[in-house]
C-alpha cells in the first residue's frame, strides 16, 4: 500500500458512502474560532433552553473556561433529566492486538516490538466468563486494526460467544463496509465506536502515516455505515491532546449531532480520551488540555445533546471519573485490562495499548456510584 497515499482519499476497495455530512463538519470546523466567543455567549448557552451549535461552540471555548462550576451544574442538571441516577458499567475485552497500522501515539502500532498476540475462541470463552462472574452484563470487544489476524469471521465468532454472556456487545475495531456491520450486528453486536482520533486533516495525515486507517472519509463514515448495517448505537470521539481539543471536541460534536438528525432512532454517544502514554513512549501527554478543560468539554458535551451517553474513560484517575460521573458521564469501565486476556489470569499476555489510571474492580465501582447517591446499572436494554 502506498504510504503516502492522500489521506483524503479511500483506497480501492473501500465502500464510499454518499453522504455530505463530512463535508459539513469539516466546514464547520474550518470556521470555529474558539477565541471570538465572549462572556455573553457564554452566559447565554448556560441559560437554559436548547443549546444550538453556536452555544456548543461557546461551551468550548476560552471564555467559558471561568463559568466551569455553572457548567457542571447544568450538566449536572441535564443529566438528572435524561438519565436520573443510573450509571452504566461496562468492561472492554481486548481479544488481539495486531495492527497493520502506524498511528504514532499507540502502543498497538505495527512498529512496536510488543508482545502480540491473538486470543483463540477457547481463550475469549474464558475470559468472558470471567468478566460474567465478576456481574458485567455489557461488553465491549476491542482490537488492534488487522484484517489478517482479526477478519471479520473471526470477530462475528467473537460476537456470538460474548452474546451467550452479555446482554450488550459494543465493537471497537477497524471500520468495516456496511454489510460487514449487518454481519456483525446479526451475530450479536449492538453498537460500534469509532475515535476519529483529530478531525484537523492535516495533523490527522501526520499522525496516521500508513495502513488503511489513513483514510480520513473512510474512518469518518464509519457510524453512518454501521447505523445503515442496523446497529443501535454508534460512539464518536476524538482523542483530545493529539490536535487543538477545542476544535476537535466541536468537530466530534457537531459530527454526532447530524448523524443524530439523519438517524433520528440511533443511539449517540460520546467518549473523552486524552492522549496517554504507551510502553513505548512514556513521554506522550495531551496537549494543553488538563483536567479542567476535560471537564469543561464533557459539560458542553451534555448541554448540547443532553440525550447523549459519554464514557469516562479509565484512562482518567479515579477522583476525576468519580466527579464526572457524577455530573455528566453515564457509562464508566471497571475492572479494565487494556492487554490481551488478563480477565482470566490476571495477566494480560499481550501488550498495552496505553496505559490506564484507574484500575478499580466493579465492586469498588459500584460502592463509588453507591456513595455517591448513584444506582449502578449492568444492563441497559431488554430484547424482547
Ligand atoms: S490506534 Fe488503532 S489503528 Fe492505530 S495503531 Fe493503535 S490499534 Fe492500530
Amino acid at each position: 500500500m502506498d504510504v503516502n497515499f492522500d489521506c483524503m482519499a479511500y483506497i480501492s476497495d473501500m465502500e464510499r458512502t454518499e453522504s455530505d455530512i463530512m463535508e459539513r463538519v469539516l466546514k464547520a470546523v474550518r470556521g470555529y474560532d474558539p477565541e471570538k466567543f465572549s462572556e455573553k455567549d457564554v452566559e447565554n448557552a448556560l441559560s437554559g433552553g436548547e443549546c444550538s451549535e453556536d452555544g456548543f461552540a461557546a461551551l468550548l471555548s476560552p471564555a467559558a473556561e471561568p463559568f466551569l462550576e455553572r457548567a457542571a451544574i447544568a450538566a449536572r442538571r441535564e443529566t438528572g433529566r435524561r438519565f436520573g441516577n443510573s450509571r452504566y458499567l461496562f468492561t472492554p475485552l481486548y481479544i488481539s492486538n495486531y495492527c497493520e497500522n502506524g498511528c504514532v501515539y499507540c502502543g498497538f502500532n505495527r512498529r512496536n516490538k510488543i508482545v502480540r498476540k491473538r486470543l483463540e475462541y477457547s481463550e475469549i470463552e474464558e475470559e468472558l466468563l470471567a468478566v460474567s462472574e465478576s456481574g458485567l452484563r455489557e461488553i465491549l470487544i476491542v482490537t488492534g486494526e488487522s484484517r489478517r489476524y482479526s477478519d471479520i469471521e473471526y470477530l462475528g465468532g467473537a460476537c456470538r460467544l460474548a452474546r451467550k454472556y452479555f446482554s450488550t456487545v459494543g465493537l471497537e475495531i477497524y471500520p468495516v463496509d456496511t454489510t460487514e456491520y449487518a454481519y456483525l450486528h446479526g451475530c450479536g453486536a449492538d453498537f460500534v465506536t469509532v475515535f476519529q482520533e483529530t478531525y484537523d486533516v492535516e495533523i490527522y495525515s501526520e499522525i496516521h502515516p500508513q495502513g488503511r486507517k489513513r483514510s480520513f472519509p473512510y474512518r469518518f463514515n464509519a457510524q453512518e455505515r454501521a447505523l445503515k448495517g442496523g446497529m443501535r448505537g454508534v460512539g464518536f470521539a476524538a482523542l483530545l491532546g493529539v490536535a487543538d481539543f477545542r476544535r476537535d471536541a466541536y468537530a466530534a460534536g457537531i459530527h454526532a449531532g447530524l448523524i443524530q438528525r439523519k438517524y433520528p432512532h440511533a443511539e449517540i454517544s460520546f467518549s473523552c480520551p486524552r492522549l496517554r502514554p504507551t510502553a513505548s513512549d512514556k513521554g506522550l501527554c495531551p496537549k494543553n488540555i488538563d483536567e479542567r478543560r476535560l471537564l469543561q468539554v464533557i459539560t458542553a458535551f451534555r448541554i448540547f445533546m443532553p440525550y447523549a451517553g459519554i464514557t469516562i474513560s479509565s484512562r482518567e484517575n479515579a477522583v476525576f471519573r468519580d466527579n464526572a460521573v457524577s455530573i455528566a458521564a453515564t457509562k464508566i469501565s471497571a475492572g479494565v485490562s487494556v492487554g490481551i486476556g488478563g480477565h482470566t489470569s490476571g495477566e494480560a499476555e499481550g501488550g498495552e495499548q496505553f496505559e490506564i489510571d484507574d484500575g478499580r474492580g466493579v465492586s469498588e465501582i459500584c460502592g463509588m456510584l453507591k456513595g455517591r447517591n448513584l444506582q449502578p446499572v449492568m444492563n441497559e436494554y431488554i430484547y424482547l
